[in-house]
Formats: structure tokens, sequence, C-alpha cells
């Protein structure tokens, strides 16, 4: 099976000389379909870095990125863009980037015209998935954190995407909330054999993922978690 998401030795180095910050420092990553890895670590340890490099937001000085098979060695700021429109779904730690007048399926429908193609499920299919048919013409202002979180996963996933990119996706959200939005993401990630990569502070909520890793200066380990 292809990896949907292969880093192999990828350096990202900001400034230089004494003031040099190994943002990446020798990364290797593999995330096969249907995957959902975490990763942690403390501010400043590159976990953003990291997202960009794998969201095809950036590109490493060395080492090897591989998105859905493809290398994105090499190309310029156009295919990158194709690259993350066609193949990967974000998902922010805040929702407040919803437009504020589009109802919850037209949210969804807006995406999936936007990327051009749709995914296995319908838009009726994934609110299903994500528990919010009942609030399918509320607004954004009308919905929870919650809420908002829910419509921003089914957003990310309507166009099919093979990766999934999740940036603390319970930073505003209460420790209920917080399971159940972890828990639905894995879910969603195992059924739809989607490759998710979460970036996260929240110790709690780790039980829901398949592997955890440790960001430490750039260096990315397998967690060690008691
Ligand atoms: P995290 O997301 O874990 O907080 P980041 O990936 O944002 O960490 O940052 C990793 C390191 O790289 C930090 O030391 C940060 O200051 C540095 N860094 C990140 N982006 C830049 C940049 N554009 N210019 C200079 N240094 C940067």
């Amino acid at each position: 099976m292809t990896n949907a998401l292969e880093l192999s030795d990828v350096c990202i180095d900001y400034g230089d000389g004494e003031s040099v910050v190994h943002a990446l420092d020798h990364v290797s990553l593999s995330v096969k379909p249907g995957e959902f890895v975490a990763v942690v670590g403390p501010s400043g340890s590159g976990k953003s870095t990291l997202l960009a490099v794998a969201g095809a937001l950036t590109t490493p000085d060395s080492g090897s990125v591989k998105i859905a098979g493809t290398d994105v060695a090499g190309m310029n700021d156009a295919q990158l863009a194709k690259m993350r429109r066609d193949h990967i779904g974000f998902v922010f730690q805040s929702t407040t980037n919803l437009p504020a007048a589009l109802k919850a399926k037209e949210q969804l429908e807006l995406a999936a015209r936007i990327q051009g193609k749709r995914g296995r499920r319908s838009v009726t299919e994934l609110l299903a998935a994500v528990e919010m048919e009942h609030r399918a013409d509320y607004r954004p202002a009308q919905l929870s954190g919650g809420e908002r979180q829910r419509i921003g996963i089914a957003r990310a996933l309507v166009a099919g995407p093979e990766l999934l990119l999740v940036d603390e996706p319970t930073a505003a959200l209460d420790r209920n909330r917080s399971h159940d939005i972890v828990r639905l993401l894995a879910e969603e990630c195992h059924d739809l054999g989607v490759a998710g990569v979460m970036v996260t502070h929240d110790l709690d909520v780790l039980e829901y993922c398949d592997r955890i890793y440790e960001m430490t200066d750039g260096r990315l380990t397998p967690a060690a978690l008691s």
C-alpha cells in the first residue's frame, strides 16, 4: 500500500551561523491510508513546521516529501497549491474561518466546488458522520465551538483527500468535547482510509491515535509516554 505521507530525512533550518534553529532535524514519518497518528511536543519544537511540510505549504532544505505517492521536490507554488487542493484536507484549531453567511451544508458544498471533486461520501452523509445533520441549515454563529469543529472536519473531508492534517483541534474545547472530536477524527480516518496527522498539546486524547510521536527540538521520535 502506498503511504499517503512519506517524509524521509527532512531538514529545515531557520537563521544561520550561531543562531541557526533546526526546526526539522532529519525527520522521517510514514503514514498509511486509514492510520491516525499524533505528534505531541512543546511550543517551538517544530510541530507547525512539520505540518507545513506535510501540507505542501513549504518545501524542505533537504530530504524528501511524498504526498499520495508523489515527490514534491522541485514543485513551484502553483504545483504545490494543486497538490494541496487535490490530496490534502486541513483542520485548524479554531474554525473561525468558516464563512459567516453560509449554512453548514453550504460550507461543504462550497469546499467541494472549490476543490473540483467530491469524496466517497455526499454532503448529507458527511454531515451525518459528524452528527450534524440536524444543523445542516445553521450558520456558524448559531453553532457551538464543538459543532463548528465538526463542520470543519466534514469540510476537510468533502473532496476525499488522501491526507488529513489537523492542528490542535481541541484547543478551544472542553474535555468531553475534546474526546468526541478526536474520536470522530480517528473514526473518519479509519472508515474512509484517510491518513491523519494531528498535532496537539492535549495528552488526554491520545488514546484514539494509532501511533504517537514526540517532537523535541526538531527531532521526531516515537513517544515514550507512561
Ligand atoms: P511549534 O509549532 O512546535 O511551536 P514551530 O514549528 O513553529 O514550533 O517552530 C520551530 C522552531 O523554528 C522554533 O524555534 C521557531 O522559533 C522557529 N521558526 C519557525 N518558523 C520560523 C521562521 N519563519 N523564521 C525563523 N524561525 C522560525
